[in-house]
């Protein structure tokens, strides 16, 4: 099983070393490479993705990926910049859904900033459509207004579009995902307002009639972001488009604890994948030692789930996750008092002690 390792900028090569670090001690065929990409790739050969790295990703069988960008590189040309690799390799390898899975641990109820009783238990899932929407929708770019409030003005533009098998299919996505839940599918659009939205709203409808055994309800994404924090735990899987999903996804995140909670997996339509982090490259806080590394740990754990049939080694690192928490180590984005406050590697070694430790329990 081929891995392509982009670790990418800031915090994204120290998280990622603590990943690899637990899925080395797993005894699994993994044969991982390396290549830069985003602003370590624009430094090493003038481009956020390079031909080889975008060749390494093709021809791996899954792609653990870091995060990309830094605030130095806002000034180049928007083809140049960093976060043009992430969107480039979701163009190119089809990677049109997105999984974040939002889950507040037992251990974590405290360090979210909701009441414990609005997040305890909590466990639900965003699918985030990836590949289209406002994010590629041609034409975009500044001119001059020729209408409007001030025609004459330099104005910037962006186009929102859907097609039907887009929302097709991200539309089975979420109703099979569903199936192996609670059978709930939230569809959030903005059908009140956006005319891509209202045939987002209208394609869900028809696409439910596949799916009797799965609930549909729709919610308009401004009452989504408020429900969210409202009362969490009445969502079961949500459904939306690449840019509301982007912003509901961060949202959701804090109801785990923080962001580096949680983990992602980008799949095309043959379940191969891009597992990464949800948040970004931290800039704020790289090379500091203290990013939490268990939301790319736990995006491993859904690589060797969906793209490497490997659930049990899935696992193995989801109850190491557990157990570090319960042993109360916490790095600094998730510690509260009573708890041991942890670097980066140093959560990555407990977990992998965890795995460890299993491993000689489960063979004496
Ligand atoms: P961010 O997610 O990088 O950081 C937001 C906040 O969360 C910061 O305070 C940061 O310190 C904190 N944080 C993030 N991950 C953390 C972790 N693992 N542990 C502890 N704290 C963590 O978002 P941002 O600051 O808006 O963006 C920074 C850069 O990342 C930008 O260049 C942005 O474009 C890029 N970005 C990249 C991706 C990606 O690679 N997929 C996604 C989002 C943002």
């Amino acid at each position: 099983m081929k891995i392509a390792v982009l670790p990418g900028d800031g915090i994204g090569t120290e998280i990622v070393a603590e990943a690899v670090k637990v899925l080395k001690v797993l005894d699994l065929p993994l044969e991982m490479e390396s290549a830069p990409v985003g602003g370590a790739a624009y430094e090493a050969s003038g481009h956020p993705l390079p031909e080889a790295t975008l060749q390494l990703a093709k021809d791996a069988d899954a792609i653990l990926f870091g995060a990309v960008g830094d605030w130095k590189y806002d000034k180049l040309d928007r083809p140049l910049r960093p976060e043009q690799a992430i969107l480039g390799l979701r163009k190119h390898l089809g990677l049109f859904a997105n999984f974040r899975p939002a889950i507040c641990y037992e251990q974590l109820t405290h360090a979210s900033s909701l009441k414990p009783e609005l997040v305890a238990g909590l466990d639900i899932l965003i699918i985030r459509e990836l590949t289209g929407d406002i994010y590629f929708g041609q034409p975009r770019g500044r001119r001059t207004a020729v209408d409007g409030h001030f025609p004459g003005a330099e104005e910037a533009f962006d186009t929102m579009r859907y097609s039907r098998p887009e929302i097709e299919r991200i539309a089975h996505v979420a109703f099979q995902a569903a199936r192996k839940r609670n059978k709930k599918v939230t569809s959030v659009d903005k059908a009140n307002v956006l005319e891509t939205f209202q045939f987002w709203k209208d394609v869900m409808i028809e696409v439910s009639a596949q799916y009797p055994d799965v609930e549909l309800d729709h919610m308009y994404v401004d009452n989504a972001a408020m429900q969210l924090v409202k009362a969490p735990k009445k969502f079961d899987v949500v459904v939306t488009g690449n840019m509301f999903g982007d912003i509901l996804s961060d949202e959701a995140a804090m109801l785990t604890g923080s962001i580096g909670m949680l983990p992602s997996a980008s799949l095309d339509k043959n379940n191969k994948g891009l597992y990464e982090p949800s948040h970004g490259s931290a800039p704020d806080i790289a090379g500091k030692g203290i990013a939490n590394p268990l939301a790319t740990i736990l995006s491993a754990a859904m690589m060797l789930k969906f793209s490497l049939n490997q659930p049990q080694a899935a696992a193995r690192i989801e109850a190491a996750v557990q157990s570090v928490l319960a042993q109360g180590l916490r790095t600094a984005d998730i510690w509260s008092e009573g708890t041991t406050k942890v670097g980066t590697r140093e959560m990555g070694d407990a977990v992998v002690a965890a795995i460890t430790t299993t491993t000689k329990t489960i063979k004496s």
